[in-house]
């Protein structure tokens, strides 16, 4: 279904070339849910967009049900894209059209009379359950209904191939569920190509046939996903895996109401999102010495934290309110992203 040949993406910024995308080469078969995975800033979502040239390769070749896209004209590649649906994060809906507006919005021009759009429309609202919701507009909804629209939208046209970009990201746990079957649904009943960007092992474990790993614009590691997580050939994909691990755990700990992050009163559970070369347990036993507030790691491996590019760490940070402040400040300028995941 999707044949990436050689592919290749080099931004040119004001300093200097990014090469988002190298040289990568991947068969995805029809009917397979494909996971690309990879730590931030790997090129997942660079890749993804070169399926339906969203951004244009700078060389390779990209082949989808038997066409060459860079080949084509404007015409023929404008056909070829109505059968590539595309969900994001962020949902990208219209704020001022309708759920059912948004939805009947790709089939301007397919020529349907207005009957059979409306007879679509109708179709499209049972598939994602919301047939109670046509005539909302998207402020109106949950982001999980939001979503719902999204999907609606991208099958609009009966696309062959599906493409999601960390489409469950911005979703609680519960949700992301409920997207997941309505996506395995459409694949299965409906044999759609589906390629999903992730970074939350749930959802690669749930619902993908294979996965890619990437990191640096390179695929370290394809195969069946039994075979990637059993036989872990690449020391990336195992930080992914013990990384990723213990964030969805602490999700799962806390929707259970787990011992292990109930607060006792001024404390706060945060993840911490950093940059190996800016922060280390050195930054953060120096922040609590300075600032008079104690750490109490609950998960992050040492090993993760001086290997992985990116990386996470769960802490328990108990002090004065001031204290907590100025070191989460400290943690900011040194580059690290602070998540308060509970207080
Ligand atoms: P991921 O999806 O894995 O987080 P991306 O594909 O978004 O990674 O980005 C890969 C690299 O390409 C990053 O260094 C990013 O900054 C860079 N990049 C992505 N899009 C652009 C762009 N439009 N212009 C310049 N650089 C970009």
């Amino acid at each position: 279904m999707i044949n990436l040949e050689h592919v290749s993406k080099t931004f040119d910024t004001a300093s200097g070339n990014v090469h988002a995308v190298k040289d990568v080469s991947l068969h995805i078969e029809p009917g397979e849910i494909f996971g690309i995975i990879g730590f931030s800033g790997a090129g997942k979502s660079t890749l993804v967009r070169c399926i339906n040239l969203l951004e244009r390769p700078t060389s390779g070749r990209v082949i989808v049900d038997g066409q060459d896209l860079l080949e084509l004209n404007e015409k023929e590649l404008r056909a070829v894209r109505k059968k590539i649906g595309m969900i994001f994060q962020h949902f990208n809906l219209m704020q001022s059209r309708t759920v059912a507006q948004n939805i009947a919005f790709p089939l301007k021009g397919s020529g349907l009379s207005k009957a059979e759009i409306a007879q679509k429309i109708d179709s499209l609202l049972e598939l994602v359950d919301l047939k109670d919701k046509a005539n909302a507009y998207p402020s109106q909804l949950s982001g999980g209904q939001k979503q719902r629209v999204a999907i609606a939208r991208a099958m609009a046209n009966d696309p062959k191939v599906l493409l999601c970009d960390e489409a469950t990201s911005a979703l609680d746990p519960q949700t992301t569920q409920s997207i997941l079957k309505l996506l395995k649904e459409v694949n299965e009943r409906m044999g759609i190509t589906i390629v999903l960007i992730t970074h939350e092992m749930a959802v690669i474990k749930d619902v993908c046939h294979k996965v890619a790993v990437m990191e640096n614009g390179c695929v370290v590691e394809t195969g069946e996903i039994v075979e990637v997580f059993t036989h872990t050939k690449h020391q990336v994909t195992k930080n992914f895996i013990e990384t990723t691990s213990s964030v969805s755990r602490i999700h799962e700990l806390m929707a259970q109401d787990s011992p292990i992050c109930r607060l006792k009163a001024g404390e706060v559970l945060v993840q911490l999102k950093y940059d190996a070369n800016n922060a280390s347990e050195a930054l953060i036993s120096k922040i609590s010495r300075d600032y008079q507030v104690d750490t109490n790691i609950i998960f992050g491996n040492i090993e993760v934290i001086r290997h992985t590019p990116i990386g996470d760490l769960i802490v328990i940070f108990s002090g004065s309110k001031e204290g907590i402040d100025q070191a989460v400040e400290c943690l900011k300028t040194n580059h690290v992203s602070v998540e308060v995941l509970k207080q």
